[in-house]
């Protein structure tokens, strides 16, 4: 198995290449060069670290020994808090939840970044190296990158975030960790200079290359892999590859409802890709125009999806232009120069025929999660009711399963819930003495000078 950039670089990267990278020089992103296919009748009856192992190996081309893999997979997946790991709750007829909130920070981005920083260990064990990890967060990335890490002597990694500026829960799954590789810089800012601070290090070739710095932000392939795995699993749960599925995907950055196309393109049996956004609404306004045009981002409850730009949709609209790079990167210069884009009527009916797009601004959030507690006796989170209320809104034939993906645990967003629904959601057992747990961060102003000094110091180089 071999990787392509979107962007034209053709040159055939493997697997470990392309994790350690992130994203391809000529600034494009990775994907293999074909789709493995999968017979999906084998699934029937597998844990879901075996499930994980059928469907990832074919995409790491023999660079890691299935035994390691498979102990890999296993290792990565067991301490998740339900045996299901990605368990499915039945809400009504053909109307399925799928909690996606059983790892260590209670949001979806676990299943993939628990699997990411192992692979990243036993890669850089092997090659005797180290490397610098450097990232932006918002709020749950930040956390969830952090706790893949914190065990690997051969990553250091540091997360800005805007001090004083995410939600309190979400600061302290960071600061609370507690390991001489894990860096917490609470930056004097907001979250746009956190990131410009992070490209800037990137594109600084003498520090990056100095520090060897990495990134596991959402367009990293092996991410996208590692979240092909529940689509399968949930479907399979349901009756596939002899009954076809739905899937409602809330979505910012279009990796989550990726990596769904991504099940579809390896022979799942999916009949819709339903796709919800919040207020910022770029991806479901494509859907409508067949134009996708920039907007400003505007807050949300649901935080996690307040983007504006949907890095991943790349890797999408690379396969809808049949992978032409030079019309790729056409598309993308005009995205850059003017906020906007286009496509041809042929292509956003294609692009139809797969995905379709609603859209569930804040009103309707609360609404959504008051009625899925009256109706159903279930506590959803924000991101979670922008997803079920497009499944809702977009409800297909009525006896074709409809999977909601459940992306965080309400407890991440205890005031919205307690809003809506008048109950306090309480945090699970392992993270019950989050608030009692003591800080550490640093405290930063916004100069990149002092942040490149501080990394340099905090590595010892
Ligand atoms: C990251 C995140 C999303 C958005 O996922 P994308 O892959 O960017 O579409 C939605 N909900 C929650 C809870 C998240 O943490």
């Amino acid at each position: 198995m071999h990787y392509i950039s979107t962007r034209g670089d053709s040159t055939p990267k493997s697997f470990t290449d392309v994790m350690l990278a992130g994203m391809a020089p000529d600034g494009g992103l990775y994907v293999p060069t074909v789709w493995p296919k999968l017979d999906f009748k084998e699934f029937k009856g597998l844990s879901y670290a075996e499930a994980a192992y059928a469907v990832i190996h074919p995409f790491i081309g023999g660079e890691i020994p299935d035994e390691d893999l498979k102990s890999i997979l296993n290792e990565t997946y067991k301490d998740f808090t339900h045996p299901a790991v990605a368990p499915l709750v039945e809400l009504g007829p053909s109307l399925y939840v799928m909690e996606l909130f059983h790892g260590p920070t209670l949001a979806f981005k676990d299943y993939a970044l628990q699997l990411l920083g192992r692979l990243f260990g036993y890669v850089l064990e092997k090659r005797g190296e180290h490397v610098t990890i450097v990232g932006a967060t918002s709020g749950d990335t930040g956390s969830a990158a952090i706790e893949s890490c914190r065990r690997c002597r051969h990553i250091d990694i540091f997360i800005l975030h805007p001090k004083d500026r995410t939600s309190e829960v979400q600061r302290r799954q960071m600061t609370t960790v507690v390991s001489p590789n894990v860096h917490n810089i609470a930056l004097e800012g907001n979250f746009d200079d956190c990131q410009s601070a992070v490209k800037v290090m990137f594109a600084d070739e003498k520090f990056r290359k100095e520090m060897n710095l990495s990134a596991v932000n959402s367009i990293n392939w092996a991410r996208i892999m590692a979240q092909i795995v529940y689509y399968v699993t949930a479907a399979v749960a349901l009756g596939a590859p002899d009954r076809r599925v739905c899937f409602a995907v809330p979505t910012g950055n279009f990796g989550n409802v990726y990596a769904a196309y991504c099940a579809l393109k390896m022979g799942l049996p999916i009949n819709k890709l339903i796709i919800g956004s919040n207020r910022n609404d770029i991806l479901t306004r494509f859907f409508e125009t067949g134009k996708m045009t920039t907007a400003k981002v505007e807050p949300s409850l649901s935080p996690s999806m307040d983007i504006q730009v949907s890095s991943n949709f790349e890797r999408f609209l690379f396969d809808l232009l049949a992978r032409n790079a030079v019309d790729l990167r056409a598309k993308m210069d005009s995205f850059k120069k003017s906020g906007e884009f286009e496509v041809s009527e042929d292509q956003i009916n294609r692009a139809r025929e797969i995905f379709t797009a609603r859209r569930c601004d804040d009103e309707q959030t609360s609404k959504t999660i008051a009625a899925c507690y009256k109706t159903y006796n279930y506590l959803i989170d924000p991101h979670t009711a922008v997803g079920l209320s497009a499944a809702l809104e977009a409800a297909q034939d009525p006896v074709m399963p409809t999977i909601s993906l459940a992306c965080a645990h309400p407890a991440k967003f205890p005031a919205a819930v307690e809003k809506a629904t008048g109950i306090y959601p309480a945090l699970p057992t392992h993270l019950a003495d989050l608030y009692e747990r003591k800080e550490i961060f640093s405290v930063l102003p916004n100069d990149l000078g002092k942040i490149q000094s501080f990394i340099r110091k905090s590595t010892g180089s």
